[in-house]
């Protein structure tokens, strides 16, 4: 199904009615795009995460709107209310920062309105993923965002040792509280990848250092980081995949045999059962 909203064809008047997904700074105001600020201008109303924020941006960009709540909590039948509103009127929506949808409200909306056949359109902008991948310097024709790393240090090492054989960058938005645990857990699973840490991007203390993960934990348990942080793992490096012997040792530091003998058997096309039987070799010594 086609429903797409054509791009606002004036400056001026209104806009048709639909959905327009806009982008909005993560930290440099500057950085709201022209067509953004012409439709937050236009739009009838703006739906929101939270309506200070929104508020702050909007009195900064001299912009006076109709700001509605809406984030994950919102009840099917608010949602169903915007759809409906959708029909007649241009929502404009946003969330704190950045794009919505990307570890943001929005995804329900996007898809009921669809479902409901309402026009939608996206207005690009910024994203801290993209822009802490370009900033790292680390390969970008190949990714994956992999959203918030878990919390507790059991998810979160599962979480990444499940995606340790995929042959790309990774992507990760990360809490600066928890930056340094989650650089051991990274160091213990993979000690030759590069790791970058994107930290506080378009803002005035913007940082992005690049070293191995052990070498970055050193750092941030010397200078405990602050602000919000995007946490880049370089892809495995194909041209050394190192001797099945050495990586099944690193592996199992801290990971089970069998998940141990998975993962290097995917990285070196040995036999899973020869390195599982050779892990719990190991495992007894
Ligand atoms: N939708 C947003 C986007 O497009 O970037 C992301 C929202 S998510 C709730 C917030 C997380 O994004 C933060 O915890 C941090 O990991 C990352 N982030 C947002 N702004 C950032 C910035 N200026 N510098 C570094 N990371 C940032």
């Amino acid at each position: 199904m086609v429903n797409t909203i054509q791009p606002e064809s004036s400056l001026s008047g209104s806009l048709a009615p639909g959905l327009y997904i806009v982008a909005t700074p993560i930290g440099n105001l500057g950085d709201i795009t022209l067509r953004a600020l012409d439709v937050l201008r236009r739009c009838d109303r703006v739906a929101c995460e939270d309506t200070r924020v929104t508020g702050k941006l909007l009195k900064h960009l001299g912009v006076s709107q109709r700001l509605v709540r809406h984030d994950d909590h919102a009840s099917a039948q608010d949602r169903a209310r915007l759809v409906e509103a959708m029909r007649g009127k241009a929502v404009a929506l946003v969330s704190d920062a950045g794009t919505p949808l990307v570890s943001d409200p929005g995804y329900r909306l996007v898809n009921e309105a669809r479902d409901a056949g309402v026009a939608i359109t996206v207005l690009p902008g910024p994203c801290a993923a993209v822009a802490g991948l370009t900033l790292s310097g680390l390969p970008c024709d190949r990714f994956l965002f992999a959203g918030f790393l878990p919390v507790k240090d059991k998810a979160r090492q599962d979480f990444l040792a499940g995606l340790g054989m995929i042959d790309a960058t990774l992507v990760l938005y990360e809490s600066a509280q928890r930056l340094v645990r989650s650089l051991e857990a990274i160091a213990a699973l993979w000690p030759r990848r590069e790791v970058a840490v994107a930290r506080e991007l378009t803002k005035l203390h913007e940082e992005c250092r690049r070293a191995s993960a052990a070498e970055l934990a050193a750092h941030y348990s010397l200078h405990a980081p602050k602000g919000e942080v995007v946490l880049l793992i370089g892809p495995p490096d194909e041209q050394a995949p190192g001797d099945p012997e050495t990586l099944l040792r690193e592996a199992l530091k801290s990971l089970k045999p069998s998940q141990a003998a998975a993962q290097v058997a995917r990285a070196t096309g040995h036999d899973r059962k020869a390195l599982y039987d050779r892990a719990m070799e190991l495992k007894a010594q």
